[in-house]
């Protein structure tokens, strides 16, 4: 583990900041905000999907009894 106990990396900008800078996990106000608008930007962009097959689960083959 190289990663400093006292700090974390930014997720906007890519720069370590101390454990208590107050934007967590941000350096920065601004980037929390650029961050967020990001994730806002991509959450529109998204078009919204009508099909709901990812939460159909994937159908289970019962060969066991057979098997046995
Ligand atoms: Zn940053």
């Amino acid at each position: 583990m190289t990663v400093p106990p006292a700090g974390y990396r930014c997720p906007a900008c890519g720069d370590w900041s101390p454990a208590t800078a107050p934007w967590r996990p941000f350096c920065s106000e601004r980037c929390k905000l650029i961050d967020l608008g990001h994730w806002l930007a991509g959450r529109y962009k998204v078009p919204v999907r009508e099909d709901d097959a990812e939460d159909v689960p994937a159908p289970r083959t019962d060969d066991d009894d057979d098997a046995r």
